[in-house]
C-alpha cells in the first residue's frame, strides 16, 4: 500500500521564492512547503503537506526541556538532464529511526519517510537550485510534543520535514582544525551516535573556542582517553597515510555518516586501500612530520568532501599538502558530486529521481505539482 496514501496537501497559493540569485547563509531562506506527520495513541498518522511556518509548542514540551529530539540532514540535486534527483534518502529513512530508537522515540517508517521527502521535493521542485555547487537541503527534525516535567519518554511526537535552497558550505578551500583536549564530543555509551539535539548544543562552546584561536572548526578527540581522532567538527574525517586511507571505525561514538559510507565504497572500488581502524593524534602528528600524512578530509552531507589543511594540537600545529586540497580529496568529491548530478552513472543505486509520480493522489486534485 502506498504509504502516503492518506496524504493531505494544501498549496500556498503565491510562492515566495525570490527571484534572481541573490547568495543567502547557509540554511536562513526555506522553501514554500513542510511535511508534517504526527504520533499518538501509538501510531505515526495524518501526513500532511501545508505551507512553511512557525509551529505552536507548549511551554512544557519536553523537548524544550529534556531534549527528546532527533534530526537528519539530506540533498536533492538538479541533474544535468534535467531531473531531480535525492541522494541516499534510504540511508538517512535508517538513521533516523536508529536515532529514534536510542532516544526513545518509535522510529517512522524509512518508506513512509521516503515518500515524504519525494513528495514535499515534488511540490517545491521549483525551488532546487540549478547552479553548480547547489542543492536543495531538507531537514527532517522529529520530536517530543507532549506537555509535562517529569524525566519520562513523551507518548506524542512530531516529525517535520522542511527544505531550503543552499549554495557551497564552506568558503575556504581547506578548513583548519584545533583539537580542544579539554572537551569532549561523545563518550562510550552515550549518544555520539545519534543526530540528536544535545551533541550539536554541547559542540558550540568548544567550536567557539577553537573559532576565537582562529580555526574553522574542532578536531575531535575521544571522551575515553583524548587520544583516539573522532570527527572533524560536524563531519567524518579521513587520513591518507603513505597509501592507505584510514577513518576511524563506527562504534557509538561517531556519528555514522552517509557521505563516509560513500567515501569508503567509491575509494575501496577505485582500488584504494582503505582501514576502518583507531587512529591516535600521536600517529597522525607523527605521519605528518615524517612527510607521509599526505591528505586529510572530512565528509559530510553539507560540504559533501571537504579537505583539512592544517590541524593543531597542544602547542604543535601541522599542515596537510601545504594547505590545498589533495588530489584524492578532489577526486573523490568530483565524483560523489557527479553522481548526485547525474553526471555520472549511479552505479550503486544512490539516486532517487524525484518525478510527478512522487506526489500520490493529493486531497485536491486540481492543484497541479509545479513544473
Ligand atoms: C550529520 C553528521 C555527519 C555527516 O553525516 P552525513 O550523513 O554524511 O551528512 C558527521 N558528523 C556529525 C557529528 C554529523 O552530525
Amino acid at each position: 500500500m502506498n504509504p502516503l496514501h492518506d496524504l493531505t496537501l494544501e498549496k500556498r497559493s503565491h510562492s515566495q521564492r525570490p527571484q534572481g540569485a541573490a547568495k543567502v547563509a547557509f540554511g536562513s531562506v526555506f522553501a514554500d512547503h513542510m511535511f508534517t506527520l504526527d504520533y499518538s495513541d501509538g501510531r505515526w498518522h495524518s501526513p500532511r503537506i501545508r505551507p512553511y511556518g512557525p509551529i505552536a509548542l507548549d511551554p512544557a514540551c519536553a523537548t524544550l526541556h529534556y531534549g527528546q529530539t532527533v534530526f537528519e540532514g539530506l540533498k536533492a540535486f538538479a541533474g544535468v538532464d534535467g531531473r531531480v534527483r535525492l541522494f541516499r534518502p534510504d540511508a538517512n529513512a535508517k538513521r533516523l529511526a536508529d536515532s529514534c530508537r536510542r532516544m526513545c522515540i518509535p522510529p517512522v517508517d524509512p518508506e513512509l519517510f521516503v515518500a515524504a521527502v519525494r513528495a514535499l521535493v515534488g511540490v517545491d521542485r521549483a525551488w532546487v537550485p540549478h547552479e553548480p555547487g547547489h542543492s536543495l537541503y531538507i531537514r527532517p527534525v522529529l520530536f517530543a510534543t507532549e506537555s509535562h516535567l517529569e524525566v519520562r519518554p513523551s507518548q506524542t511526537f512530531q516529525l517535520v520535514v522542511f527544505t531550503a535552497p543552499v549554495g557551497a558550505y564552506l568558503d575556504v578551500s581547506a578548513v583548519a582544525l584545533k583539537v580542544q583536549t579539554e572537551f569532549c564530543r561523545a563518550a562510550p555509551g552515550g549518544v555520539g551516535a545519534a543526530k540528536t539535539a544535545g551533541n550539536y548544543a554541547a559542540s558550540l562552546l568548544p567550536t567557539a573556542v577553537s573559532q576565537a584561536e582562529g580555526y574553522h572548526q574542532t578536531l575531535w578527540l575521544d571522551g575515553a582517553s583524548r587520544r583516539y581522532v573522532e570527527e572533524a567538527g560536524y563531519m567524518n574525517v579521513f587520513f591518507l597515510i603513505d597509501d592507505t586511507v584510514i577513518t576511524p571505525p563506527l562504534g557509538g561514538t561517531i556519528l555514522p555518516g552517509v557521505t563516509r559510507d560513500c567515501a569508503l565504497t567509491l575509494l575501496r572500488q577505485r582500488g584504494q586501500q582503505v582501514e576502518e581502524r583507531p587512529i591516535t593524534i600521536d600517529e597522525v602528528f607523527a605521519a605528518s612530520e615524517t612527510g607521509r600524512l599526505r591528505e586529510v578530509f572530512g565528509t559530510g552531507t553539507a560540504a559533501v568532501v571537504s579537505a583539512v589543511g592544517k590541524i593543531a594540537w597542544e602547542g604543535r600545529e601541522l599542515v596537510v599538502n601545504h594547505g590545498q586540497p589533495g588530489p584524492l580529496t578532489t577526486a573523490l568529491g568530483e565524483e560523489i558530486t557527479a553522481i548526485q548530478r547525474g553526471r555520472l552513472a549511479d552505479a550503486w543505486g544512490w539516486t532517487v529521481v524525484v518525478d510527478d509520480t512522487a506526489l500520490p493522489a493529493a486531497s485536491d486534485p486540481a492543484v497541479p505539482v509545479a513544473p
